[in-house]
């Protein structure tokens, strides 16, 4: 049996768990969700969800949740939006990023005018579009040799992966695309 934790600190938890839930039918396994420490241990894989990164970074310290997910950092993960800021190396006197998957990324990179969007987006690992819903999103700048950017938008990255890891500008859980849950539960049977 698999176990796949969701951060409950902020944001769209219940639509990470919705979606998981639904592509994870032939897949034995539990969704627990992670508001302290001592939970992550136990996971097999990591969801980081969208949010305030400001606020998932603060709380995951707080809680010491952070020194477990660097403790526990070879099972898949896989952050959207404000999970991605944290998934990668970004500071600022606000967010202590997590230095999973080794990427600059720029916080709120589309702008005010642009605060929410849809667009198709072109993804190396899928053959049709998917559409992208973007809430103050953040943009992948730049990549280490390690790391594939698996979709752009505009002069940026917005889908990376390193190894196991994979960090979305968007938010897949808000729409009716299972692709990239499915993948990232494909990273994690493989893991296993
Ligand atoms: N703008 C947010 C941040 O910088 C991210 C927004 C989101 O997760 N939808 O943390």
């Amino acid at each position: 049996m698999l176990t796949i934790g969701v951060v409950a600190i902020q944001g769209a938890v219940s639509e990470h768990i919705t979606a998981l839930e639904k592509s994870s039918k032939d897949l034995d396994c539990k969704i627990v969700t992670i508001k302290r420490a001592g939970i992550v241990p136990h996971c097999d894989g990591l969801i980081i969800p969208g949010g305030e990164s400001t606020t998932i970074s603060r709380i995951l310290h707080f809680e010491g949740i952070d020194k477990e997910i660097l403790e526990n950092k070879g099972i898949p993960m896989m952050g959207t939006c404000a999970g991605l800021i944290i998934m990668s190396d970004y500071k600022d006197e606000h967010v202590e990023g997590l230095g999973l998957i080794d990427m600059q990324v720029k916080r709120n990179a589309f702008g005010r005018q642009a605060e929410s969007f849809q667009a198709p987006l072109t993804v190396t690992v899928f053959n049709s579009p998917f559409d992208g819903i973007f809430i103050r999103a953040p943009a992948i700048t730049q990549v280490g040799d390690a790391t594939d950017v698996l979709a752009r938008f505009e002069k940026y990255g917005v889908a990376a992966q390193q190894g196991n890891k994979l960090a979305l500008a968007f938010h897949p859980e808000l729409g009716n695309d299972l692709r990239f849950h499915e993948y990232f539960l494909r990273l994690l049977d493989l893991h296993r």
